[in-house]
């Protein structure tokens, strides 16, 4: 694959939308890989610093509510 900013061959893939980047356009991002519930329902994420991104996508920093999943 190549760089989706330069079309240089790549060295990563965005964690969030699976575009490729090379080193000199790889930036880094929180990720969350995983969110729970807490016994009190408190909502908390284990969240991944630096993760690579591909400064084109746009992660979005809060969890969207999801309604009406109950029907
Ligand atoms: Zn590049
Ligand atoms: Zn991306």
């Amino acid at each position: 694959m190549e760089c989706w900013h330069c079309e240089r061959p790549s060295h990563a893939i965005c964690r969030f939308c699976g575009r490729a980047v090379c080193k000199t356009h790889a930036q880094e991002m929180p990720y969350i890989i995983h969110t729970y519930r807490t016994a009190k329902g408190e909502y908390k994420a284990f969240v991944v610093a630096g993760a690579v991104w591909c400064g084109e996508c746009k992660p979005q920093q809060d969890p969207i509510t999801l309604a009406n999943l109950e029907n």
